[in-house]
């Protein structure tokens, strides 16, 4: 079928150089040496090629693949530090044209239950994430007429507009079908952060198999070259991701790595985010498990990819299990979501329960605790929760880029404004034992900060927080 209203960019073409990435993962393995040499680049902050990244993914044995492991490590702690970012997801509507195979949401299931939030709906789920201490959304919407781009950036500007007591949303992103340049300029207008499109899969013959051709999705270009149109129309803050599971999990890090370096190379900046879920069972859904990723490869595919975009946020989700979500913290991983609820409506008529409907949602999730207790957790692990939104406030974009590359950056902005969204969570809407924790780590990390003015301005602010109803003081 074709689309008489694609719209492609002037960049559009298939970058993806899939002949190259067979062959380059056909080479012999990497030696220790050659994988030392690798990671010392990396932890140069150099980011890696793809070529060169391929070569971490043809190391093998244990004694080669610690080395990798090790390296994302430090890197992690000597860059990034503790801090992790947290969000919610929250799903607007599951009607769908498209008929992925692994989605529980594809048309051609008939045990979907369809339904859009209305504008009660929606207001009632933003206020109860609102309750519970959430800052930052991802909104998720399935790709269907009704939600074009004004439809987006009207719910956008809803979400900002409700408060309820202390609560707001500082920072909406979007997963949505792609769109074309107008289309991304009007949901622009609305204020969004990150616009995120996954590929799925880069490998195209794999994508055809899942994505029929009578349906949008089912054009690989278009959805290829919707980041180029979304940076031409200005959204210099994009989100790659791809499904791990589909095709062989090095192909697709090679295919996220060259997408990277697409945007990097002609726009001058990489992504934002790279997203990268592995396939969980969902409602009618039959899937192919010859490449199912296992939980080593995982971790090794996390180390790779901080190594080789060392300025980009990485993203893991809560499909994943706590005990995995705890242990790949360390690799590199900056986001996570928490408190998740998937299905539409999930936040009020759910709440906190750990049960799951899988008629209503697009797959399982794996981490399904409250947001409390995985604060809880992240303290208790010395990590310090933050919900900074500040730079996108501030117009400082290129944010994780900064953050890498500027010294200082860290100390300076990211870790007062860490601290302060700590302690308003704290403050508004933890519980006894996740304040005693949060308080603890404070103490910890005011301990470190050598005294400066910027120090005491940060310990008048926090008094602030606590005696006032005073929010939202960033750097
Ligand atoms: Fe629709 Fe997205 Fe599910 Fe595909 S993955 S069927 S586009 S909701
Ligand atoms: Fe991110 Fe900027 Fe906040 Fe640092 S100061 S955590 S880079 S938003």
């Amino acid at each position: 079928m074709i689309f008489h209203d694609f719209e492609f960019s002037e960049l559009a073409h298939n970058f993806i150089t899939g002949a190259s990435f067979e062959e380059w993962l056909g080479q012999p393995p990497a030696d220790s040496t050659e994988v030392r040499d690798l990671v010392a680049c990396s932890l140069n902050k150099q980011p890696l090629t793809p070529m060169q990244t391929a070569r971490l993914l043809r190391a093998e044995g244990p004694a080669v693949i610690e080395i990798i492991l090790d390296a994302a490590r430090t890197l992690k702690r000597e860059v990034y530090g503790n801090r992790i970012v947290l969000f919610a997801p929250l799903y607007i509507g599951n009607l769908c044209t498209n008929d992925c195979g692994y989605c529980a949401f594809r048309r051609s299931n008939p045990e979907a239950q369809r339904r859009t939030l209305s504008t009660d709906e929606l207001r009632r789920q933003i206020e109860t994430l609102e309750q519970k201490g959430h800052k930052r959304l991802i909104l998720v919407f399935g790709e269907h007429p009704r939600y074009d781009a004004r439809y987006i950036a009207d719910v956008v500007r809803q979400v900002y507009s409700i408060h309820i007591g202390r609560g707001e949303i500082r920072r909406v992103n979007i997963n949505a079908a792609p769109l074309d340049v107008e289309g991304f300029r009007e949901v622009k207008a609305a204020g969004i952060g990150t616009y995120q499109i996954f590929q799925e899969t880069y490998h195209e013959p794999t994508y055809h198999r899942y994505h029929p051709a009578d349906t949008r999705k089912g054009h690989y270009l278009y959805r290829l070259d919707a980041l180029n149109r979304a940076m031409t129309a200005g959204i210099d803050d994009v989100g790659i991701g791809a499904l791990f599971g589909l095709y062989d999990w090095r192909f697709d890090t090679l295919g996220l790595v060259a997408h990277a370096v697409h945007l990097q190379e002609n726009f001058g900046v990489g992504p934002h985010t790279i997203s990268f879920p592995r396939i969980q069972p969902a409602s009618g859904v039959d899937f192919d498990n010859r490449y199912m990723v296992s939980d080593a490869d995982f971790k090794r595919m996390i180390a790779i990819l901080r190594l080789a975009v060392p300025y980009t946020g990485l993203i893991l989700t809560a499909r994943e299990s706590p005990e995995i979500r705890r242990e790949v913290l360390a690799f590199g991983v900056s986001q996570i979501d928490a408190g998740s609820r998937i299905e539409l409506g999930g936040y009020t008529e759910a709440g906190d329960a750990q049960t799951q409907v899988l008629e209503r949602e697009q797959f399982r999730l794996g981490d399904v605790r409250s947001l409390d207790e995985v604060m809880g957790e992240l303290l208790q692990d010395g990590y310090l929760p933050s919900f900074c939104t500040a730079c996108y406030r501030l117009g400082r974009t290129g944010e994780h880029f900064m953050e890498f590359a500027i010294p200082g950056f860290i100390k300076r902005y990211c870790t007062p404004n860490g601290l302060t969204t700590l302690l308003e969570y704290l403050v508004d809407y933890a519980s006894v034992e996740t304040r005693r924790a949060g308080e603890e780590l404070i103490s910890r990390e005011l301990a470190m900060m050598p005294d400066s003015a910027q120090k005491q301005e940060l310990i008048r602010r926090m008094q602030q927080i606590r005696e006032t109803d005073a929010r939202d003081l960033y750097f």
